[in-house]
Protein backbone atom coordinates (compact mmCIF):
# COMPACT_ATOMS: atom_id res chain seq x y z
CA UNK A 1 0.00 0.00 0.00
CA UNK A 2 1.20 3.68 -0.99
CA UNK A 3 2.76 5.35 1.97
CA UNK A 4 1.16 8.19 3.22
CA UNK A 5 2.29 11.99 4.53
CA UNK A 6 0.85 15.37 5.46
CA UNK A 7 2.41 18.33 6.58
CA UNK A 8 1.00 21.91 8.00
CA UNK A 9 2.38 25.15 8.19
CA UNK A 10 1.58 28.32 10.14
CA UNK A 11 3.67 30.81 8.77
CA UNK A 12 7.42 32.07 8.51
CA UNK A 13 9.11 35.24 9.10
CA UNK A 14 11.70 36.31 11.13
CA UNK A 15 10.93 34.68 14.72
CA UNK A 16 13.06 36.19 17.04
CA UNK A 17 13.45 33.12 19.25
CA UNK A 18 14.27 35.33 22.28
CA UNK A 19 10.68 36.39 22.40
CA UNK A 20 9.22 32.96 22.67
CA UNK A 21 8.62 31.74 25.85
CA UNK A 22 8.25 28.22 26.47
CA UNK A 23 4.71 28.44 26.95
CA UNK A 24 4.12 30.14 23.79
CA UNK A 25 6.51 27.66 22.37
CA UNK A 26 4.12 25.19 23.59
CA UNK A 27 0.90 26.27 23.03
CA UNK A 28 1.94 27.19 18.70
CA UNK A 29 3.54 23.48 19.03
CA UNK A 30 0.26 21.86 20.40
CA UNK A 31 -1.87 23.77 17.77
CA UNK A 32 0.07 22.56 14.77
CA UNK A 33 0.55 19.40 16.25
CA UNK A 34 -3.77 18.77 16.37
CA UNK A 35 -3.98 20.25 12.91
CA UNK A 36 -1.29 17.61 11.72
CA UNK A 37 -3.28 14.52 13.56
CA UNK A 38 -6.71 15.75 12.42
CA UNK A 39 -5.19 15.45 8.95
CA UNK A 40 -3.35 12.42 9.57
CA UNK A 41 -6.42 10.85 10.83
CA UNK A 42 -8.26 11.24 7.61
CA UNK A 43 -5.61 10.10 5.85
CA UNK A 44 -5.01 7.27 7.56
CA UNK A 45 -8.98 5.89 7.81
CA UNK A 46 -8.45 5.50 4.08
CA UNK A 47 -9.61 9.35 3.34
CA UNK A 48 -8.65 11.13 0.21
CA UNK A 49 -5.83 13.77 0.60
CA UNK A 50 -8.12 16.93 -0.47
CA UNK A 51 -9.84 15.72 2.63
CA UNK A 52 -7.00 16.07 4.80
CA UNK A 53 -5.68 18.95 4.09
CA UNK A 54 -8.79 20.61 4.56
CA UNK A 55 -9.49 19.04 7.84
CA UNK A 56 -5.97 20.35 9.05
CA UNK A 57 -6.24 23.90 7.91
CA UNK A 58 -9.75 24.37 9.00
CA UNK A 59 -8.19 23.26 12.67
CA UNK A 60 -5.84 25.86 12.07
CA UNK A 61 -8.20 28.97 10.61
CA UNK A 62 -10.56 28.12 13.95
CA UNK A 63 -7.41 29.03 16.04
CA UNK A 64 -6.44 32.82 16.84
CA UNK A 65 -3.15 31.89 16.77
CA UNK A 66 -2.66 32.00 12.99
CA UNK A 67 -3.61 34.62 10.55
CA UNK A 68 -6.25 32.87 9.07
CA UNK A 69 -9.76 32.33 9.55
CA UNK A 70 -10.29 33.29 13.04
CA UNK A 71 -6.55 35.09 13.31
CA UNK A 72 -6.69 37.43 10.59
CA UNK A 73 -4.68 40.28 10.56
CA UNK A 74 -6.69 43.94 9.84
CA UNK A 75 -6.56 45.60 6.65
CA UNK A 76 -6.12 49.36 6.53
CA UNK A 77 -9.88 49.79 6.72
CA UNK A 78 -9.77 47.75 10.06
CA UNK A 79 -11.47 44.92 8.04
CA UNK A 80 -10.54 41.12 7.33
CA UNK A 81 -10.28 40.55 3.90
CA UNK A 82 -9.10 36.56 3.87
CA UNK A 83 -7.58 34.32 1.26
CA UNK A 84 -7.50 30.62 0.12
CA UNK A 85 -7.28 27.85 -1.72
CA UNK A 86 -7.52 24.22 -2.87
CA UNK A 87 -5.62 22.50 -5.10
CA UNK A 88 -6.41 18.46 -6.08
CA UNK A 89 -3.40 16.91 -7.96
CA UNK A 90 -5.12 13.98 -9.74
CA UNK A 91 -6.73 16.20 -12.20
CA UNK A 92 -5.24 19.38 -11.89
CA UNK A 93 -8.57 21.05 -10.40
CA UNK A 94 -8.18 23.68 -8.07
CA UNK A 95 -10.53 26.28 -6.34
CA UNK A 96 -9.60 29.66 -4.56
CA UNK A 97 -11.44 32.33 -2.77
CA UNK A 98 -9.70 36.15 -2.67
CA UNK A 99 -10.65 39.11 -0.16
CA UNK A 100 -13.67 37.54 1.35
CA UNK A 101 -15.47 38.35 4.41
CA UNK A 102 -16.82 37.07 7.50
CA UNK A 103 -16.77 33.72 6.32
CA UNK A 104 -15.60 31.01 9.11
CA UNK A 105 -13.61 28.77 6.99
CA UNK A 106 -12.28 30.03 3.62
CA UNK A 107 -10.64 26.83 3.30
CA UNK A 108 -14.10 25.24 3.34
CA UNK A 109 -15.57 27.77 0.91
CA UNK A 110 -12.16 27.31 -1.85
CA UNK A 111 -13.21 23.56 -2.45
CA UNK A 112 -16.98 24.47 -2.93
CA UNK A 113 -15.86 26.66 -5.53
CA UNK A 114 -14.03 23.68 -7.08
CA UNK A 115 -16.46 21.36 -6.72
CA UNK A 116 -19.51 23.98 -7.46
CA UNK A 117 -19.07 26.76 -9.00
CA UNK A 118 -17.68 26.04 -12.42
CA UNK A 119 -14.94 28.76 -11.83
CA UNK A 120 -12.08 28.54 -10.17
CA UNK A 121 -11.05 31.65 -8.38
CA UNK A 122 -14.19 34.22 -7.14
CA UNK A 123 -13.31 37.28 -5.16
CA UNK A 124 -14.90 39.67 -2.44
CA UNK A 125 -18.69 40.19 -2.67
CA UNK A 126 -19.14 37.22 -4.89
CA UNK A 127 -17.64 34.99 -2.96
CA UNK A 128 -19.78 36.08 0.44
CA UNK A 129 -22.50 35.38 -1.65
CA UNK A 130 -21.58 31.64 -2.90
CA UNK A 131 -20.82 31.02 0.97
CA UNK A 132 -24.27 32.64 1.86
CA UNK A 133 -26.02 30.57 -0.93
CA UNK A 134 -24.82 27.21 -0.08
CA UNK A 135 -24.89 27.85 4.04
CA UNK A 136 -21.69 28.27 4.94
CA UNK A 137 -21.02 29.44 8.69
CA UNK A 138 -20.54 32.87 8.49
CA UNK A 139 -19.63 34.82 11.56
CA UNK A 140 -19.76 38.63 12.30
CA UNK A 141 -16.86 41.10 12.62
CA UNK A 142 -16.41 40.69 16.20
CA UNK A 143 -15.11 36.93 15.94
CA UNK A 144 -12.29 37.81 13.73
CA UNK A 145 -11.29 40.85 16.73
CA UNK A 146 -8.24 39.81 18.31
CA UNK A 147 -6.28 42.01 20.31
CA UNK A 148 -2.87 42.22 19.30
CA UNK A 149 -3.84 41.92 16.11
CA UNK A 150 -5.12 45.32 16.10
CA UNK A 151 -2.42 46.54 18.29
CA UNK A 152 -0.44 45.45 14.81
CA UNK A 153 -2.74 47.28 13.16
CA UNK A 154 -2.34 50.48 15.14
CA UNK A 155 1.10 50.65 14.42
CA UNK A 156 0.79 51.60 10.86
CA UNK A 157 -2.65 52.37 10.48
CA UNK A 158 -3.04 55.67 8.27
CA UNK A 159 0.21 54.97 6.67
CA UNK A 160 0.66 53.38 3.59
CA UNK A 161 3.10 50.66 5.65
CA UNK A 162 1.89 46.94 4.55
CA UNK A 163 3.02 44.49 7.13
CA UNK A 164 3.47 40.79 6.72
CA UNK A 165 2.27 39.66 9.81
CA UNK A 166 5.47 37.48 10.43
CA UNK A 167 8.69 39.32 10.90
CA UNK A 168 7.36 41.98 13.43
CA UNK A 169 9.29 40.26 16.72
CA UNK A 170 6.59 39.57 18.66
CA UNK A 171 3.44 39.56 17.17
CA UNK A 172 1.53 36.57 15.92
CA UNK A 173 2.67 35.03 12.96
CA UNK A 174 1.18 33.41 10.30
CA UNK A 175 -0.49 32.22 6.82
CA UNK A 176 -1.69 28.31 7.21
CA UNK A 177 -1.36 25.67 4.74
CA UNK A 178 -0.84 22.09 4.31
CA UNK A 179 -0.07 19.25 2.17
CA UNK A 180 -0.98 15.55 1.72
CA UNK A 181 -0.61 12.23 0.30
CA UNK A 182 -3.63 9.85 0.42
CA UNK A 183 -2.76 5.98 0.42
CA UNK A 184 -4.50 5.94 -3.32
CA UNK A 185 -1.30 7.79 -4.55
CA UNK A 186 -3.06 10.93 -4.31
CA UNK A 187 -1.24 14.37 -3.65
CA UNK A 188 -3.34 17.82 -2.39
CA UNK A 189 -2.60 21.10 -0.94
CA UNK A 190 -4.33 23.96 1.15
CA UNK A 191 -3.46 27.38 1.67
CA UNK A 192 -5.85 30.36 4.07
CA UNK A 193 -4.72 33.58 4.63
CA UNK A 194 -5.32 36.95 6.29
CA UNK A 195 -2.93 38.17 4.28
CA UNK A 196 -1.14 41.73 5.44
CA UNK A 197 -1.53 44.39 8.19
CA UNK A 198 -3.13 47.26 6.51
CA UNK A 199 -3.21 46.00 3.06
CA UNK A 200 -5.32 48.14 0.89
CA UNK A 201 -7.34 48.28 -2.53
CA UNK A 202 -8.39 44.88 -2.79
CA UNK A 203 -4.60 43.64 -2.40
CA UNK A 204 -4.26 40.03 -3.29
CA UNK A 205 -1.32 37.94 -2.18
CA UNK A 206 -0.06 34.73 -3.71
CA UNK A 207 -2.32 32.24 -1.45
CA UNK A 208 -5.15 31.66 -3.36
CA UNK A 209 -3.44 31.56 -6.67
CA UNK A 210 -2.71 28.27 -8.12
CA UNK A 211 1.10 28.19 -8.74
CA UNK A 212 2.09 31.15 -7.30
CA UNK A 213 0.94 29.83 -2.74
CA UNK A 214 -0.63 26.58 -3.46
CA UNK A 215 -0.12 23.96 -6.30
CA UNK A 216 -0.27 20.17 -6.56
CA UNK A 217 -0.01 17.48 -9.09
CA UNK A 218 0.13 13.72 -8.89
CA UNK A 219 3.37 13.88 -11.59
CA UNK A 220 5.48 15.38 -8.83
CA UNK A 221 4.53 17.14 -5.23
CA UNK A 222 2.08 19.34 -3.73
CA UNK A 223 3.28 22.73 -1.96
CA UNK A 224 2.12 25.65 -0.14
CA UNK A 225 4.13 28.79 0.89
CA UNK A 226 4.27 31.45 2.82
CA UNK A 227 5.88 34.53 3.30
CA UNK A 228 5.72 38.04 1.29
CA UNK A 229 3.37 36.91 -1.28
CA UNK A 230 4.28 39.77 -3.97
CA UNK A 231 7.31 38.05 -4.51
CA UNK A 232 6.06 34.51 -4.21
CA UNK A 233 3.83 35.79 -7.16
CA UNK A 234 6.07 36.93 -9.13
CA UNK A 235 8.19 33.46 -8.78
CA UNK A 236 5.39 31.08 -9.80
CA UNK A 237 6.90 29.94 -6.36
CA UNK A 238 5.15 26.86 -6.11
CA UNK A 239 4.89 25.94 -9.86
CA UNK A 240 8.36 26.56 -9.88
CA UNK A 241 8.93 23.43 -7.94
CA UNK A 242 6.86 21.21 -9.73
CA UNK A 243 8.30 22.45 -12.99
CA UNK A 244 11.86 21.99 -11.63
CA UNK A 245 11.10 18.27 -10.71
CA UNK A 246 8.73 17.63 -14.20
CA UNK A 247 11.35 19.02 -16.73
CA UNK A 248 14.76 19.16 -14.97
CA UNK A 249 14.43 16.15 -13.06
CA UNK A 250 15.46 17.48 -9.88
CA UNK A 251 14.81 15.82 -6.31
CA UNK A 252 11.73 17.30 -4.29
CA UNK A 253 14.56 18.26 -1.97
CA UNK A 254 16.44 20.22 -4.75
CA UNK A 255 13.39 21.68 -6.11
CA UNK A 256 12.57 23.08 -2.84
CA UNK A 257 16.10 24.45 -2.14
CA UNK A 258 16.49 26.51 -5.68
CA UNK A 259 13.31 28.58 -5.15
CA UNK A 260 13.54 28.96 -1.69
CA UNK A 261 17.24 29.96 -1.24
CA UNK A 262 18.04 30.99 -4.65
CA UNK A 263 14.94 32.10 -6.56
CA UNK A 264 13.14 34.09 -3.70
CA UNK A 265 15.55 36.37 -2.02
CA UNK A 266 16.53 38.37 -4.64
CA UNK A 267 12.59 38.99 -5.39
CA UNK A 268 12.34 39.94 -1.33
CA UNK A 269 10.74 36.45 -1.44
CA UNK A 270 11.20 36.14 2.79
CA UNK A 271 9.16 33.31 3.75
CA UNK A 272 9.56 29.13 3.10
CA UNK A 273 7.18 26.39 1.92
CA UNK A 274 5.84 22.80 2.73
CA UNK A 275 6.21 20.18 0.27
CA UNK A 276 5.38 16.42 -0.20
CA UNK A 277 6.72 14.24 -3.35
CA UNK A 278 4.57 11.27 -4.69
CA UNK A 279 6.40 9.13 -2.72
CA UNK A 280 5.63 10.62 0.42
CA UNK A 281 8.89 12.69 1.38
CA UNK A 282 8.08 15.72 3.04
CA UNK A 283 10.15 18.74 2.93
CA UNK A 284 9.85 21.75 5.19
CA UNK A 285 12.44 24.32 4.39
CA UNK A 286 12.35 28.36 4.48
CA UNK A 287 14.82 31.21 4.42
CA UNK A 288 14.30 32.74 7.19
CA UNK A 289 14.92 32.37 11.18
CA UNK A 290 11.73 30.57 11.65
CA UNK A 291 8.56 28.41 9.85
CA UNK A 292 5.67 27.08 12.00
CA UNK A 293 5.56 23.39 11.07
CA UNK A 294 4.48 19.83 11.90
CA UNK A 295 4.27 16.61 9.95
CA UNK A 296 3.74 13.01 10.13
CA UNK A 297 5.25 10.72 7.68
CA UNK A 298 7.24 7.31 7.32
CA UNK A 299 9.61 8.90 10.36
CA UNK A 300 6.51 9.62 12.53
CA UNK A 301 5.95 13.25 14.42
CA UNK A 302 7.64 16.02 14.10
CA UNK A 303 6.51 19.90 15.28
CA UNK A 304 9.07 22.73 15.04
CA UNK A 305 9.23 26.34 15.07
CA UNK A 306 13.50 27.16 14.65
CA UNK A 307 15.69 25.63 12.36
N1 LIG B 1 1.74 34.89 1.62
C1 LIG B 1 0.77 35.64 2.37
C2 LIG B 1 0.35 36.85 1.58
O1 LIG B 1 1.20 37.53 1.03
C3 LIG B 1 1.27 36.10 3.70
C4 LIG B 1 1.95 35.05 4.56
O2 LIG B 1 2.31 33.98 4.10
O3 LIG B 1 2.09 35.32 5.77
O4 LIG B 1 -0.82 37.17 1.58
Amino acid sequence: MQEIAIAVHGGAGTIDPSAMTAEKEATYKSALSLAVRRGHGVLAAGGSSLDAVEAAVRVLEDSPLFNAGRGSVFTAEGKHEMDAAVMRGSDLHAGAVAGVQNVRNPVRLARLVMEQSGHVLISGRGAFEFAYRHKLPLEDDAYFFDQLRHDQWEQVKGSTQVRLDHSTGEKKFGTVGAVALDMHGDLASATSTGGMTNKRWGRIGDSPVPGAGTYANNETCAISCTGNGEAFLRAVAAHDVHALMAYKGLSLQEAVRLVVHEKLPPLDGEGGLIAVDRQGRVVLDFNCTGMYRAKIDGGGEEVAIFR
